[in-house]
Order: structure tokens, then sequence, then C-alpha cells
């Protein structure tokens, strides 16, 4: 390559740089906005309105946005837009199952190889939880999201790491979705407890906490699978008291045009 052409390729390069970087931080502030439940599932996020409040041009709002839609936090929908991600009950138990096989790997990976500063660092983390717990509902849960990624991040294992962050925001999607407005995801003491588990080298222990503690988080997320509505069961008394006998059959009600046989895989999801 000609001297003279490399200012004009460092140049680029920088700029490419600085245009990645801001990609990062609206994806980064996007994120949060979400998992914080600021931004509500279903809501509509256009590319000139997110350029405008970053102060980025289109392009990179909408690079930001393809990049949330690969974590699942965002919809993107052909010729309509992109918009916050409204997952269904089945697929909020899908995501914490695989969430809890990640993280009995990252207390698996840790039990008893936490190094001092770790140990100190995640015992400070606890100690920001508690103070937090009760007075300030929202970063009570960012506090709680993050206890779980320096977790993964102590493992060094940077894929574990990503997945980890990843489901961890899916979670707080789907407590967004269908959980207790603002209400905390995680028990500080079960925090307090892994954090001793993984000190004192006892993986059972460890693991055994976690499950309890990602379970007990699930269970606040989402509602009992019995109580998911069944568009078919809500139906069939409305069905059977307008219409009389007639309609009483199999055929009957899945030929209806409100009630379709796809309805009962998703009952929830909303456009
Ligand atoms: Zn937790």
């Amino acid at each position: 390559m000609p001297p003279s052409k490399r200012p004009s390729s460092t140049a680029a390069a920088s700029e490419d740089k600085l245009s990645r970087t801001r990609t990062e931080a609206v994806h980064e502030a996007l994120r949060l906005a979400i998992i914080e439940q600021s931004l509500q599932p279903g809501a509509r996020l256009p590319e000139d309105a997110i350029g405008e409040s970053f102060g980025a041009s289109r392009t990179i709002a909408r690079e930001a946005l393809g990049r949330l839609a690969v974590e699942g936090l965002v919809e993107l929908k052909p010729n309509r837009g992109a918009f916050v991600a409204n997952p269904s009950l089945e697929e909020g138990r899908e995501i914490f199952l695989v969430r809890n096989g990640l993280e009995r790997t990252v207390v698996q990976s840790l039990s008893g190889k936490l190094s001092a500063t770790n140990e100190a660092s995640l015992r400070s983390h606890v100690g920001k939880e508690e103070e937090a717990s009760g007075r300030d509902a929202v970063r009570s849960m960012r506090l709680a999201g993050e206890f779980h990624l320096q977790l993964a991040a102590m493992t060094g294992n940077q894929l574990l790491e990503r997945y980890v962050r990843e489901v961890v925001s899916r979670c707080s999607l789907i407590l967004a979705t269908y959980g207790r407005p603002h209400s905390s995801d995680c028990a500080v003491t079960e925090h307090a407890e892994i954090v001793d588990a993984l000190a004192k080298g006892d993986f059972e222990t460890a693991a055994d906490v976690m499950q309890r503690h990602l379970e007990a988080v699930a269970d606040r997320a989402l509602p009992p699978i019995k109580a998911g509505v069944d568009i078919r069961d809500v139906l069939a008394r409305y069905a059977s008291a307008t219409t009389g006998p007639a309609l009483e059959n199999e055929n009957a009600s899945t030929s209806s045009p409100d009630v379709k046989v796809g309805d009962r895989r998703r009952p929830r999801k909303q456009e």
C-alpha cells in the first residue's frame, strides 16, 4: 500500500472503531432500558427516535437493534420495525431451564477456585445489594443481575459469560412481562450463601443453593402452569352458553374463527 494511502485508511479504521463503540453504547443503554422495564414488552422502537435520543445515526440505531434481536430482547418485524420482545410463557420456561444449566456450570467452575480478590469483590457486591434492598427497586434489580454476571465473568470462560449475560437479560424481560412490576428478582441472602459455599469449595451446596435460588426467581417471574390461560378453556363456557348444544363438539370448536388450535401453544403471546 502506498504511503499516501495510510492516513486515510487509518482515519477510516478509527472511524470504524468509533462507530462500533457508539453502537455498543446505544446497545447497552437500550438493553438496560428494556431489562429495567423502562421500555415495556411490545413497545415500538423507532430507529429515528433512538438515533435522536443518543445523538447517533439511524445506521447505528439499526445495528444496536439488530444485536438486541440476536439476544432475544428485540423483535424485528418486516415492514413494521423493531419492538421490545414479548416472550411467550413457554419461551420463559425454556429460558429459565437453560439458565439453570449454565449457572450450575458457573458454580462448578468456581467452587474452591475463588481468589481472595474475587471473594472480596463478591462480598462487597452482596453488601451493596443489602443496602439497596427494599429501598430502590430498580437499583436492586440491576445489582441482582450483576451478581450473576460477575460470577460468570470470574470463570474466565468468555462463551459462558456471554451466554449467562444473554439469559439473565432474557429472564429480566420475562419478569417484566409476567412478574410483578419492579419486583426484585433475587433474594440477597441466597447470593451470600452461594459465595460462602464457593469460598469453602463446597460445590454440592453451591449448586443446590443456586438451583433453589433460580427456581424461586422463576416462580416469581412465571405464573404457575395451571394459571396459564388456554383460550379454548375460557371460550368453551361462552360457546356452550351462547350457541347451544350444536357447537359442543370438537369439530365445531376448532373450526370457529376465533378459536384456533395454534392458540393453545402460545396463549398469551401478543402483537
Ligand atoms: Zn440471584
